[in-house]
């Protein structure tokens, strides 16, 4: 009783995110007291596995004692200080050790809240940093078909997401959509570097004529996430890293979803051997635990700024900016893959991940490109049930599993303390799932 109480008054009070809410009237919400490592429990002593890492932002699980006691320890000291005028340990070592995983290529961290802001930042800072040398024609943006940067106006700018977008068109400045190199793409005897390299040409030939106007172009590095986990090839990173230098256009990697090792490297950019002129993070740096978000970049972005005349400072700033509790959980995270050698170990938790995936359901008439990159596997599935997505998110609460489908694209997306029996449950309760929706 008390917990439809809850619901009820959860659902009179408070608006969800990227909800219909009417939807609430036949699917419930989902009532949470506690988070232990993989696990999700409500107040009816069920359990849910984690899946999808509380959308994409869980490392290390829930309730990681380390970075429980990191933040606690930060608790007795310093809560919060504004960042303009002041500084504090953890913002400094926090941005030193980012700078350093870059190997001091992107060696100057900008702090905001959410990944959104990031993107916004690394806008204005890109356009801002062409301005402020004598180009001030250059102020438009290119992403790739179905990319995700966000969604407060200025990253709807960039993100190709039309459920998101087409509402507030008449408010966003939309930039250019050149084609993906999603993988998926493939035409036959085509492999996926041919694809990506398609996808390089016709940028090649978008920014020989419009490159005057072009301030950046933005990515998501190997796996574009929300618009159904599309992958592609590292070969495109590559050339668009060259096209961006011939065409004095920067390159913004939004790591937001794919950085922190996500992919299989720290930075998914690593695996294509290139640095971009921004990084944006947020997700993952912090654990998973407080809103953290920073765009790294460049001593030559940086360097665009740095003047006498206040004007041609980056006058950007958000209230938490470079929270000390925010920094201190990034810290304890960053520990964590230093101590526990994630990256490593994270290969063998991966291949598990992945071979379970393929053996439940490569073979499966209805499945369709079983793909994976690190700690993401996904596959599409072939049905013209509308309502796909919810059906088969709440078979897999009655299974135990936390799974959000995209559309038609299953993923898993754990957080990387998975054993090989959570991975055994998560993908046994996907295949019942699956059953219970299309037989
Ligand atoms: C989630 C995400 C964002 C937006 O982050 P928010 O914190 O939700 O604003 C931006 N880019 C990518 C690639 C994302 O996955």
């Amino acid at each position: 009783m008390t917990q439809s109480r809850l619901l009820d008054r959860s659902r009179r009070a408070v608006w969800h995110p990227c909800t219909q809410m009417k939807s609430h009237e036949s699917l419930p919400l989902v009532p949470i007291t506690r988070g232990e490592g993989v696990w999700l429990y409500d107040d009816n002593g069920r359990r849910f596995l984690d899946g999808v890492s509380a959308w994409w932002v869980n490392l290390f699980g829930h309730c990681n004692p380390r970075i429980n006691d990191a933040i606690c320890e930060q608790l007795e000291t310093l809560e919060h200080v504004m960042l303009a005028g002041f500084t504090h340990a953890p913002v400094v070592e926090l941005s030193e050790r980012l700078s350093a995983l870059t190997g001091h290529q992107l060696g100057h961290a900008f702090y905001a809240s959410d990944g959104a802001s990031a993107t916004e930042i690394a806008l204005k800072m890109s356009m801002h940093a062409w301005r402020n040398q004598g180009e001030t024609g250059k102020d438009r943006f290119i992403s790739l078909a179905g990319s995700y940067h966000g969604e407060t106006v200025g990253a709807l700018a960039v993100t190709d997401v039309h459920l998101f977008r087409d509402a507030y068109a008449p408010l966003v400045r939309a930039g250019t959509v050149v084609p993906s190199p999603d993988a998926r793409q493939a035409e036959p005897g085509e492999t996926d570097t041919d694809v990506a390299e398609r996808a390089a040409q016709a940028l090649e030939h978008y920014l020989a004529e419009h490159h005057d106007e072009i301030a950046a172009l933005i990515v998501e590095p190997l796996v574009q996430g929300a618009v159904g986990m599309a992958m592609y090839h590292p070969h495109y990173l590559r050339r668009a890293r060259e096209l961006c230098d011939t065409y004095r256009v920067h390159l913004i990697a939004d790591e937001i979803a794919v950085g922190c090792g996500r992919t299989g490297s720290f930075f998914a950019c690593e695996q294509a051997g290139i640095w971009p002129d921004m990084m944006c993070l947020s997700k993952g740096i912090s654990g998973g635990y407080l809103p953290l978000s920073l765009v790294l970049s460049t001593d030559a972005i940086y360097d665009c700024f740095y003047d006498d005349d206040v004007h041609r400072g980056f006058l950007h700033s958000h209230s938490y900016t470079g929270n000390p509790l925010a920094c201190r959980a990034a810290l304890a995270t960053l520990d964590i893959f230093k101590a526990d050698d994630v990256i490593h170990t994270n290969k063998a938790r991966a291949e598990l991940l992945g071979d379970a995936t393929r053996e439940a359901f490569a073979e499966h008439p209805a499945v369709r490109h079983l793909r994976q990159r690190g700690m993401i596997v996904a596959f599409d599935v072939d049905t013209v049930e509308r309502e796909f997505s919810q059906r088969f998110f709440a078979a897999g609460l009655d299974q135990g599993v936390l799974l959000r489908p995209i559309g038609n694209t299953v993923y898993f997306m754990p957080p990387y303390i998975v054993e090989a029996d959570d991975i055994a449950h998560l993908v046994r309760g996907a295949a019942a799932a699956l059953k219970h929706c299309i037989g």
